[in-house]
């Protein structure tokens, strides 16, 4: 029973050690309470405002202050796509607006650069799951066998001086980069790959094209092929 009073004491003493800060602790706390909740609410804002600009460009497919949207989508992504959830809009939105925006402020360097120094990655995913190509340390041999399409779009973007890897796994791209030093890059991937590999580009000053695919999986994947022709068809001005 004593011990218990002693201990109530005792709590109490350091309570109140605790609680009993001197003036300016206490103003400290406020400000940085203020400060918090302040915060708070530009992300709130600010997230917004980029979710808003975000759908205007999925709908018009135009962008507006680009480099200013693509920071916003890469800092507050996480906000965003929360707010897209709780208004139960398609979250996917924003990595597709965040893809074509990567594109779209690429473009003029990636145009810029001869076709002979562009790489094309295409995911091993989209071949047919008969496909007898052999892998080789330069990524899979495509034998154009006529199973998928992989074949026919390899022989045109070669025919149009790109270098074409079928990518096996994901550690290959940089070993590929580090080797080749490519000048620009079109990469074909699900959301994720695309998001790392216009990253990866952006790290090694190359500018990249996303191409997503329509249906992504590990095996038996869809691509809009048409897309893709669009993307590596234009050649550098001069050419
Ligand atoms: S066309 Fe090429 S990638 Fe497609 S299944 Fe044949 S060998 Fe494989």
């Amino acid at each position: 029973m004593r011990r218990s009073v002693g201990n109530k004491f005792i709590g109490r003493r350091f309570f109140k050690t605790i609680v009993m800060f001197p003036e300016y602790i206490n103003q400290l706390f406020y400000l940085v309470g203020e400060a918090v909740v302040l915060l708070a609410l530009l992300i709130l804002i600010l997230s917004i405002i980029v979710s808003m600009l975000v759908l205007y460009s999925f709908k018009t497919g135009n962008f507006f202050a680009a480099r200013y949207m693509l920071l916003g989508i890469v800092l507050l992504e996480n906000v965003i796509t929360t707010l897209f959830w709780i208004t139960r809009v398609d979250d996917s939105i924003v990595d597709d607006v965040g893809v074509r925006l990567r594109n779209y402020i690429n473009n003029k360097e990636f145009l810029n650069t001869p076709c002979a120094m562009r790489f094309i990655f295409m995911p091993q995913c989209v071949r047919s799951t008969e496909c007898p190509a052999k892998l080789t340390p330069e990524g899979i041999k495509c034998v154009n066998c006529g199973r998928c399409n992989v074949g026919d779009a390899q022989k045109y973007a070669e025919s149009l001086g790109y270098h074409f890897f079928i990518v096996p796994g994901s550690s290959f791209i940089k070993r590929i980069i580090k080797k080749y030093r490519p000048r620009a890059i079109v990469g074909v991937g699900c959301h994720m790959e695309i998001k790392e590999g216009l990253d990866l580009c952006h790290r090694h000053g190359i500018p990249a094209r996303g191409v997503l695919l329509l249906k992504a999986g590990c095996v038996a994947t869809t691509l809009d092929w048409e897309q893709f022709y669009e993307a590596i068809k234009e050649k550098e001005p001069h050419a």
